[in-house]
């Protein structure tokens, strides 16, 4: 048996594997991650390494293989349990050994560390007076007005005394050899925050909050580790519960990780936890310089930080005994990873967890099916937070059906009682937001006078009108020609939806000349802090509407706001997958969140084609109950995740007709792998972006009750494709249960 090694954890030594011979004495002793002694180099010095792999043949000489030495005694260092999860991660999500790794260990490059240079005068004041005198007789003056200096205060900054004194460096060195002086070293890591500790108010928790808390408690203290999701409405206090679950954790010295997305990691948002535990909180997020990254890794080393909060990639946080994982907004589609491998953050956590002896606490307003689904069935500890902590009410939430207003003659995307409760909170001085749903629109067709919505007859999914003029079903390539009229009621108003968040906010100005209006898009937030700097206008009062799409309704307070509109609620519903309902649902409830933050409780208008759809009624209800009720059932209907599993497996390829011909191929073999027929096949079909970059794309689905099939499938996949050299050419990538839209 042979194992592979990787001597050297800095990222550009990564690709460089090694095989070592496992003698006989180390048979059955070696996992993935243990840390090993071996022979390295011409010297055969020894060296440690990290086992990422084992193989029973070699490519090389068998005869000039070294053996590893020994395996490195005591308990798996934190690199070795990284590196094991990466082989987790591997298995579970494709792609290779490398590419994962790169994932899991943070080192990027050894980043110099900054040191502070303090300098100290050793003379005693007598003998320095004397020094000076000897300095302004030998006319040094240089020499004399550092000494001077020090004599006044003799401990400074060494920068600090450059400047102010004006001598160079030479000058200070010489002092030193004359051991008139000595300069101190100390390292200087950069805390990102600056902290400002704030009293803590003590609160009184509610019975619902002290449930969790106390379950928690009590399971942590019994050596329990499990997955709890905390199912709360936005201020019904799910920060307070992590916060005093991390406490308890970090009092047994272990170390917390605290993911969220990083539109809602806001300044207050960090603060809290700076005002809860200090300045032994870190963060990690993409705005910090290489050079602050790498001294919170080194606080880390050196045990300075006790909790970490960040978005997804802070779950690979190196922490040597991490106790608690928390991951707030789980269903957010940004913590599925779209680089190979496509991990999501959220099973990667329980992995890593499971791994480390840690639990993991999920929290979410609208938590996402799947771990809904894994709570109802047990998986997962349920906790319910029903009520507003500081008992706001919920916004009055009208849904309108622009059918009717087509009917009326109101031809605007703003509807009748959208207009008039604008001009009221204008009125009023209040705050407006208008919310443009784009999500995961991908070119649905719909008529716009009765809402009718061309579908898949075979998929339950809306149909992408693509380029000349075809409908095309992403799920099954199924393909009809573009209608002109209503099928049910004839109308010719078909077609997809094209207003932009520009043409509304030039209408909006049209319509309300005397309103401030502020415009958040792609568009506008380009620039650097631009995004910040939109909000804080808003924040400021500086302005009456903010117009938008997704990225409002995300993260942020404004108790100002007492309506919200929201454009074409249905855009999301009918992008072409199978999540859509969920995604509807999700935005609508926290858009309707939106209005009402402060004292006044507000209004949310929710404009749709298809005011009937459950999605819509229930965010309207502010009811997830119900929701996922009806939500669950059409994904048992349908066979979807969370019911069963998904693999998407998506192939790209310059040439389209060589690109078709391997996509049938692959196609042909997983059906020759099933003769169980534990596995459904769909495809393989374009996707609603056919072409990206001169590459061409199609995409092969794979559906199983179980999520070891597909596992098992795609490792067989992944054998055929590597043994035939006609897959060389391609990019071929697994993606299981797919979050976005094609
Ligand atoms: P969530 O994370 O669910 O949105 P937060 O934890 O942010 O909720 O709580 C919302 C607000 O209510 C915060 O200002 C928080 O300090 C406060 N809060 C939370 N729990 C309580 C409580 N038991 N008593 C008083 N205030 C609370
Ligand atoms: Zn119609
Ligand atoms: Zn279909």
């Amino acid at each position: 048996m042979y194992a592979d090694i990787i001597i050297d954890i800095t990222h550009e030594k990564l690709d460089k594997v090694f095989q070592y011979r496992i003698p006989s004495s180390l048979e059955g002793m070696l996992e993935v991650g243990t840390e090993v002694v071996v022979p390295f180099g011409r010297g055969n010095k020894e060296t440690k390494g990290y086992v990422i792999a084992f193989s029973e043949e070699t490519d090389y000489d068998p005869a000039k293989i070294k053996s590893i030495l020994r395996k490195d005694s005591g308990a798996m260092a934190i690199e070795g349990k990284l590196v094991a999860l990466a082989a987790w991660m591997k298995e579970h999500y494709g792609g290779t050994m490398i590419q994962a790794l790169k994932t899991v260990l943070p080192i990027k490059k050894k980043e110099k560390i900054r040191q502070k240079r303090t300098v100290r005068l050793l003379l005693s004041e007598n003998d320095g007076k004397q020094m000076l005198d000897t300095y302004l007789h030998k006319n040094q003056k240089a020499r004399a007005r550092l000494l001077a200096g020090l004599l006044d205060q003799p401990v400074q900054e060494y920068e600090l005394l450059t400047k102010k004194l004006n001598v160079t460096a030479a000058v200070i060195r010489s002092l030193e050899e004359q051991q008139v002086l000595t300069i101190e070293y100390e390292d200087a890591l950069r805390n990102p925050i600056n902290y400002q500790k704030k009293e803590c108010v003590a609160i009184t928790y509610t019975k619902e909050q002290l449930t969790a808390i106390e379950t928690f408690i009590r399971d942590y203290e019994d050596g329990e580790r499990k997955t709890y999701l905390l199912h709360g409405i936005t201020g019904s206090g799910k920060t307070e519960v992590y916060m005093e679950m991390i406490n308890h954790v970090v009092k047994q010295g272990k170390q917390a990780i605290v993911l969220i997305p990083e539109i809602a990691l806001t300044y207050q948002t960090v603060m809290r936890f700076y005002g809860r535990f200090g300045d032994r909180v870190s963060i990690l997020n993409s705005r910090l310089s290489a050079g602050e990254r790498y001294d919170q890794l080194e606080r880390i080393r050196r045990g300075e930080v006790d909790v970490m909060i960040g978005p997804r990639s802070a779950l690979f946080t190196p922490f040597k005994d991490l106790g608690l994982i928390v991951i707030d907004e789980e269903q957010e589609s940004a913590y599925k990873s779209e680089q190979i491998p496509r991990y999501h953050a959220r099973e990667t956590a329980i992995a890593r967890a499971q791994m480390e002896n840690a639990s993991v606490v999920l929290g979410s307003a609208t938590p996402s099916v799947d771990a809904y689904y894994k709570a109802k069935y047990g998986e997962y500890v349920l906790f319910e937070l029903t009520k507003r902590a500081k008992g706001q009410n919920l916004a009055q939430v009208d849904i309108v059906d622009m059918r009717q207003e087509l009917k009326k003659g109101n031809r605007s995307i703003i509807s009748d009682q959208l207009k008039e409760l604008i001009e009221d909170r204008l009125q009023k001085k209040e705050q407006i937001m208008l919310f443009l749903n784009r999500r995961g629109y991908a070119g649905f067709v719909s008529c716009r006078a009765c809402g009718y919505v061309v579908k898949c007859p075979h998929c339950d999914v809306s149909l992408s009108a693509h380029r000349g003029g075809r409908l095309v079903c992403h799920y099954c390539g199924y393909e009809t020609r573009l209608i002109e009229h209503c099928p049910e009621c004839g109308s010719s108003y078909v077609g997809g939806f094209r207003a932009g968040t520009q043409q509304i906010e030039d209408l909006v100005k049209r319509m309300f000349p005397e309103a401030r209006v502020l415009r958040m898009d792609l568009d506008t937030t380009k620039s650097k802090d631009g995004h910040e700097k939109i909000l804080s206008a808003f924040s400021n009062l500086e302005a009456d509407i903010l117009i938008g799409t997704q990225m409002i309704v995300k993260g942020h307070d404004f108790p100002n706001v007492t309506l919200v509109g929201v454009l074409a609620a249905d855009l999301s519903l009918y992008s072409s997958d199978y999540q859509s309902a969920e995604r509807t649902f999700q935005l609508l409830a926290q858009a309707a969140g939106r209005a009402g933050r402060g004292k006044v409780a507000g209004n949310a208008i929710i404009q749709t084609y298809s005011p009937d759809h459950y999605s819509i009624q229930m965010a309207a209800k502010q009811d997830y109950e119900g929701f996922y009720e009806a939500e669950i059932n059409y994904r048992s209907l349908m066979g979807y995740p969370p019911v069963n599993q998904l693999l998407a497996i998506l192939m790209s390829g310059s040439e389209e007709e060589h690109l078709k011909k391997a996509a049938g191929y692959l196609k042909e073999f997983a059906e020759r792998i099933n003769w169980q027929k534990k596995l459904v096949i769909i495809g393989p079909t374009a996707p609603y972006i056919e072409k990206v970059n001169d590459r061409y794309r199609q995409i092969l689905y794979i559906k199983s009750k179980e999520y070891r099939f597909l596992i098992e499938a795609k490792d067989l996949l992944e054998r055929y494709i590597d043994m035939n050299t006609g897959f060389g050419s391609l990019r071929i990538q697994f993606d299981f249960n797919p979050m976005n839209t094609m």
